[in-house]
C-alpha cells in the first residue's frame, strides 16, 4: 500500500465517523481529493486506491494534469480563483467550478462549455468571513447571483462553497459553516432546489460534516502538506 492510499482510508474512516456522529449516512459527504502542487502520479496512486474525484487550484497545473491522465476516468474540479482570460480553458477541460463570484466569469464560462459536453456543474463561493482578501460574494448577494446564474445554457447552478479564515476556533468555523447551510436553505426555500455544500479542508472537514456539508475539498490529508511555494 502506498501513503496516499492508507491516508486516503484514514480520512474516509473520519469522514464516516464523523458522519455517524451527527447521524448523517456515511455516505452522504463525498470526498473531492484536492491534488493542488502535487505530480500527476500522485493522483494516479490515489485512483488506485479508489478516488475518482480530483481538485485543483490553477489553471495551468490542472489543465496538465488533465491531460497526462487522459486515459483515466477521472472527475475534475476547479476550486481556484478564476481570471476571465482562463475561463475557456476551464469551461473545455473541466467538470465542475466550486468558485464562482461574479455574473461576468458565469456568462464566459456557459458561453465557452463545448456544446457536445455535459453541463458545466457550478457552486458560487460565499465570503463568510467577511475578511477583505478573501474572494466570494457577500452573504447579502448570493441569492442574485444565483438567479443570475440559474437560466444560464451549458451549466447546472449546484450549491454554495466556503473557504472560511484559518482558525483554531471551533464554534467560530461551525457558525461560518452553519452560514453557509442558512444561505443555501433561503435560496431553496425561494424556489430553487440546489443540493451541494461545498465545505471543510483537512483541518476542519469533520466540523463541516456536522454543519451539513456535501463536498469535502481536502488535500494535505491525502497527499501531505504542500511546499509553501505551491501551496
Ligand atoms: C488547497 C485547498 C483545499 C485543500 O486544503 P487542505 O488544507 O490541504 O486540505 C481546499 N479548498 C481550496 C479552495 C483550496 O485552495
Amino acid at each position: 500500500m502506498t501513503i496516499i492510499s492508507v491516508n486516503l482510508q484514514a480520512v474516509k474512516a473520519r469522514i464516516r465517523a464523523a458522519a455517524q456522529s451527527v447521524g448523517r449516512d456515511a455516505g452522504a459527504a463525498r470526498l473531492l481529493a484536492v491534488s493542488k502542487g502535487w505530480p500527476a502520479e500522485c493522483v494516479r496512486s490515489a485512483f488506485s486506491a479508489g478516488q475518482r474525484a480530483f481538485g485543483e487550484n490553477y489553471v495551468q497545473e490542472g489543465v496538465a494534469k488533465i491531460a497526462a491522465l487522459d486515459d483515466l476516468d477521472l472527475e475534475w474540479h476547479f476550486i481556484g480563483p478564476l481570471q476571465s482570460n482562463k475561463t475557456r480553458e476551464v469551461a473545455e477541460n473541466f467538470d465542475w467550478v466550486h468558485s464562482l463570484d461574479r455574473i461576468k466569469i458565469a456568462q464566459r464560462l456557459s458561453a465557452q462549455r463545448p456544446s457536445g459536453a455535459s453541463p458545466l456543474q457550478v457552486c458560487i463561493q460565499v465570503n463568510v468571513s467577511g475578511e477583505d482578501s478573501k474572494s466570494g460574494v457577500a452573504p447579502a448577494e448570493v441569492a442574485a447571483l444565483a438567479h443570475a446564474i440559474k437560466p444560464l445554457p451549458g451549466m447546472c447552478l449546484r450549491g454554495l462553497m466556503t473557504i472560511p479564515e484559518a482558525s483554531e476556533n471551533h464554534e467560530l468555523l461551525r457558525q461560518r459553516f452553519a452560514l453557509l447551510r442558512k444561505l443555501l436553505e433561503q435560496i431553496n426555500g425561494a424556489g430553487m432546489q440546489l443540493d451541494t455544500l461545498s465545505m471543510g479542508m483537512s483541518d476542519d472537514f469533520e466540523i463541516a460534516i456536522a454543519e451539513g456539508a456535501t463536498i469535502l475539498r481536502i488535500g494535505s490529508a491525502i497527499f501531505g502538506q504542500r511546499s509553501k511555494k505551491g501551496s
